[in-house]
C-alpha cells in the first residue's frame, strides 16, 4: 500500500506544544513522531500566561493548561533549568534570569561561576531537570487529564567554562558516569551524544508511553 494513501486514511492527530519557540515545535515533533508517527506536534500562537509557579511542574502546567484551554487540543509544555546542590536547588526555575530580566546566557553562567568561584570540587553537584505536562482537556463535562514527567541529568559544575557546543549553562556542566580523568562539559559532546542522555531524553522516556492513544 502507498504512504500517501496510509497517511490519507490515518489523519495526524494534533497536539499543541505551549511555546512560539518554532526551533523547539520542530525539535519536539522529530522526538515524538519517531515513536508516534499518529501525532503531529504543531505550534502555539495565543496568548502566552505570566510563569508565576515556583517549580517546573507549576511552570508547566501553567503553560499546558492555557495552550489546552485556548485550542481545545491536547497540548504539551516544557520547564528546565540547573539546581544546585550547594545553592538549595537554586537557579532552578530561575536559571533563565539567574543574572537578571535580560535573558542572557553568558551572564548567567558567568555569575554562576562566581557564585562557587570558593566552593571544593566535592561541594559541586549539579542536576539538569527537565519537566514535561500534559494536559488533555476534558469534553462533555470530563475534567482535563493532567500528567507531569520529570526527568533528572545529575553531573557537577566545571571550574571554567569549556567547548562551544550547546547552550545556557552546557559549557560548565559536567554529567556523572564519565571516565575519571576525562571528563568533559556538554558543550564538548555531539549533539546526538547530549540528546541520547540529557535530562530531555529521560523526560521523554517517561512522556511517550502517556502519548498513546491520544
Ligand atoms: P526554559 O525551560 O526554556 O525556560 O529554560 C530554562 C533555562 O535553563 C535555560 O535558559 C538554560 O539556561 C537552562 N537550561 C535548560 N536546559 C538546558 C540544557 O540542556 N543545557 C543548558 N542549559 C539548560
Amino acid at each position: 500500500m502507498n504512504n500517501t494513501m496510509d497517511a490519507a486514511a490515518t489523519p495526524a492527530r494534533s497536539i499543541v506544544l505551549a511555546t512560539h519557540n518554532a526551533h523547539k515545535v520542530a525539535e519536539f515533533h522529530a522526538i515524538i513522531a519517531a515513536e508516534h508517527p499518529e501525532l503531529s506536534v504543531i505550534g502555539y500562537d495565543g496568548p502566552e500566561p505570566v510563569e508565576d509557579g515556583v517549580t517546573f511542574a507549576e511552570n508547566a502546567l501553567i503553560k499546558a493548561r492555557a495552550a489546552a484551554a485556548h485550542t481545545g487540543l491536547p497540548a504539551l509544555a516544557d520547564d528546565s533549568g540547573i539546581c544546585v546542590d550547594v545553592l538549595g536547588g537554586s537557579p532552578g526555575v530561575f536559571s533563565a534570569y539567574w543574572a537578571g530580566q535580560k535573558k542572557d546566557d553568558k551572564a548567567n553562567l558567568a555569575l554562576l561561576l562566581d557564585q562557587l568561584h570558593d566552593v571544593g570540587d566535592e561541594h559541586r553537584a549539579a542536576t539538569f531537570v527537565s519537566t514535561i505536562a500534559l494536559v488533555v482537556p476534558g469534553v462533555d463535562g470530563e475534567s482535563a487529564i493532567e500528567h507531569v514527567v520529570e526527568g533528572r541529568w545529575p553531573g557537577r559544575l566545571a571550574r571554567a567554562a569549556s567547548g562551544d557546543g550547546g547552550f545556557g549553562y552546557d559549557p560548565i556542566f559536567v554529567p556523572d558516569g564519565q571516565v575519571p580523568g576525562h571528563e568533559t562539559s556538554v558543550a564538548e559532546w555531539e549533539p546526538a551524544r547530549k540528546n541520547a542522555a540529557s535530562h530531555r531524553a529521560r523526560a521523554f522516556a517517561v512522556l511517550m508511553p502517556l502519548l498513546t492513544g491520544l
